[in-house]
């Protein structure tokens, strides 16, 4: 089974700051850290792999900086590592940004599985896996906490919901986005970070991936950033004291007295 792994490089706070000129994220003097939910995604392709065989590859748009992370990846055992890497992606939105990733996929060529995070805990927007499965007309499962069963052509796994989970069979191949409950992530093996040392970050440009330029990075994101704010909570609120009756009367009684 060939996985590929969609890594993200994210700063280390979940305090993202933004500037508030070009409503971009400002990500100086913020150290970069992979994505907390695509180690999960990783600790899962690295499974799959080492029950069934195959590679697993680490992909992510970014820049050139986040060579050192898909250095980390392989330090945790993927086998390849691959980085898109061009100005002409700067400023993608989510469109753009899995546009350019579905190239990317697209030259690696064969594949069985997909595997994201299932949320970026910057952009946080949890578009990406799904729009990249769309590119690449391919079945999808967000939320996954589980794979079941997988064999040649075919997946079963858990997808967590608000109040418990559903069972979703896909044919491969196919792309999910993982959850925390999914599993336990490794820690670096000696021999791992030997070997991430020694490798070689393949990394690709718009023209590389036979990419359209129109549709990548500013160009091709049809979102922008008009406004960012802070949430002002003013809201007051009053604690109903009493036994469950009592309190379950002082709050009809206030409900009642409401005027819409
Ligand atoms: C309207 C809008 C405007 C934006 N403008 C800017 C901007 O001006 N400047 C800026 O820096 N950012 C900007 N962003 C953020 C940027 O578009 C997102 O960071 C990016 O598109 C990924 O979306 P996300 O962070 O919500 O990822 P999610 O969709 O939450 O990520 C889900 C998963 O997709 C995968 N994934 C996501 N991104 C990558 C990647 N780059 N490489 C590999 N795998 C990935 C990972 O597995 C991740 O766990 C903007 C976002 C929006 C919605």
């Amino acid at each position: 089974m060939d996985v590929i792994v969609c890594i993200k490089q994210v700063p280390s706070t979940n305090e993202v700051r933004i500037n508030p000129e070009t409503n971009t994220i400002i990500r100086e003097g913020v150290e970069a850290i992979i994505n907390p939910f695509d180690m999960y995604a990783l600790e899962e392709g690295l499974r799959v792999r080492d029950r069934m065989g195959g590679k697993v590859t680490v992909l992510s748009m970014g820049i050139p900086s986040v060579a050192e992370l898909l250095r980390e990846a392989i330090s945790l055992g993927a086998d390849e590592a691959i980085l898109l890497s061009d100005k002409a992606f700067a400023g993608s939105d989510t469109l753009a940004t899995s546009y350019a990733l579905s190239m990317g996929i697209r030259k690696i060529g064969k594949y069985d599985l997909i595997i994201c995070g299932k949320q970026a805990t910057d952009g946080d927007t949890a578009q990406v896996g799904p729009s990249l499965a769309e590119k690449l007309g391919i079945p999808h499962t967000t939320y996954v906490r589980k794979i079941e069963a997988m064999e040649e052509g075919y997946i079963r796994c858990q997808r967590l919901t608000d109040d418990g989970y559903e069972v979703v069979e896909m044919i491969l191949p196919a792309l999910i986005t993982v959850v925390k409950e999914i599993n336990e992530p490794r820690l670096p093996s000696l021999k791992g970070m030997m070997r991430s040392k020694k490798a070689v970050i393949t990394t690709w440009n718009a023209e590389d991936i036979n990419a359209n330029k129109d549709l990548c990075g500013l160009k091709g994101s049809p979102t922008q950033v008009i406004k960012t704010f802070t949430p002002v909570h003013d809201i007051k609120s009053e604690i109903i004291e009493g036994t469950p009756a009592e309190q379950a009367k002082k709050l009809a009684d206030k409900l009642l007295s409401l005027k819409f």
